[in-house]
């Protein structure tokens, strides 16, 4: 088939192909504990729900603008402005079918082939995937487990070349969990000051953080104007199915986006957006209790990782994710969670998966039960006795 050569550039998200495999040997009738796919296992609250009923029953099933229907783009930006401490006006805010395509359109927006764009590694793959994707280079910032999974800012500024168009952070991030703190925020703000960079920050586990604050780059007074922020509902309300994402950019950037938005999908699902209304400005104790309830899971998981022979795991602060170091069990990463998911019968996903410097790690995804996460801890503890 001809195929046109951009696609060859085009990588992929390992999760969903983890997810095939551990659906296939399950029809095979294996049990296994699913901790591999990002998607948070609560349903959608029902006031959420209810909006996008009442929505349909209203015939709010039309074409709608492609940056999002007025009153929607107004609770973003109240939210927005509420959360990240600074203002932000209505026609900065645009709402897409999820903050993937925010992330893709963003990217192939701002960055021309043969720019070099500086992520986090290891970090979500699509990043990479569309830097690439665009003809540009992808430079990896490593996070360092030392620091909490932190990068350093003499490694930040010594990646910077004159072709560096963009840095692109992720807080609390995955796949490790780690939380940016303000001074990694004030020094990434500084070096693309510097260096007339732009910032695109994804923000979309903003509410899902443990014992800390969580802290925008957008609150830095200036900052907005080099910066694309993407938040959304996956998340946070539990609808990773609805595809609702939204971004806050400088006016010129969102009116880009809209255009793109024109060419590509017209609008995001209309009716959906009556529950990001619903999200965003009625009642937030299903946020809190199922943040609680991720707090209690990630304590017993990085508790029973601990316990195990050859393994060791940081505390993440936010995301719904633990990325224990398994260096000392010997064996590459890769192969490690293939054994883990063919023998063992867990779902889990190689560090690698999330780019170089993934090697050494593995990543679990703890939206499920406490009983699921004890009974993988079980079985990983056994098949890593068994090495
Ligand atoms: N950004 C990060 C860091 C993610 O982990 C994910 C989903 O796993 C997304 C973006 C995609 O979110 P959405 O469902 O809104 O497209």
């Amino acid at each position: 088939m001809q195929l046109a050569d951009r696609l060859a550039r085009l990588g992929t998200e390992s999760a969903f192909e983890v997810l095939a495999r551990a659906k296939a040997l399950e029809a095979q009738g294996k049990s296994i504990v699913h901790l591999e796919i990002g998607e948070p296992d609560f349903p959608t609250p029902k006031n959420i729900c209810d909006a996008a009923i009442a929505a349909i029953r209203a015939d709010k099933t039309h074409y709608c603008p492609s940056a999002g229907v007025p009153s929607a783009r107004e609770a973003v930006a109240s939210y927005v402005s509420k959360t990240r401490k600074v203002d932000v006006s209505v026609e900065q805010c645009i709402i897409m079918p999820g903050a993937k395509p925010l992330i893709f359109n963003t990217i192939f927006a701002l960055v021309n082939a043969g720019d070099e764009v500086i992520i986090p590694n290891p970090g979500y793959p699509i990043y990479e995937s569309v830097v690439n994707f665009v003809g540009a280079k992808p430079v990896l910032m490593p996070l360092i487990e030392e620091k909490d999974f932190r990068f350093s800012v003499d490694d930040l500024k010594s990646l910077v070349t004159p072709k560096t168009k963009m840095i692109i952070i992720n807080s609390p991030q995955n796949p490790t969990g780690g939380v940016l703190k303000t001074s990694d925020l004030q020094a990434i703000f500084e070096v693309a000051e510097e260096h007339d960079l732009w910032i695109m920050c994804d923000e979309i586990y903003s509410r899902i953080i443990y014992g800390v604050e969580f802290e925008s780059i957008c609150t830095i007074p200036g900052a907005l104007k080099r910066t694309v922020m993407i938040d959304g509902m996956s998340k946070t309300y539990s609808m990773t199915g609805w595809r609702l994402g939204y971004g806050v950019m400088p006016v010129e950037v969102a009116e880009t986006l809209t255009k793109l938005a024109i060419n590509n999908f017209s609008c995001t699902t209309t009716f959906a957006q009556d529950a990001l209304i619903e999200a965003l400005t009625g009642p937030q104790d299903e946020v809190e209790k199922m943040v609680k309830e991720f707090e209690r899971r990630r304590d017993v998981f990085v508790d029973g990782l601990n316990k195990i022979d050859g393994v060791s795991c940081t505390l993440p602060l936010g995301a719904f994710y633990v990325f224990p170091n398994v260096t000392k069990l010997g064996v590459a990463s890769k192969k490690l969670a293939q054994g883990i998911l063919d023998d063992a019968g867990v779902a889990c996903l190689s560090g690698t998966a999330f780019g170089k410097h993934g090697e050494g790690y593995i990543r679990f995804s703890y939206a499920n039960s406490v009983e699921n996460i004890q009974e993988a801890l079980k079985r990983v503890e056994a098949y890593v006795k068994a090495l």
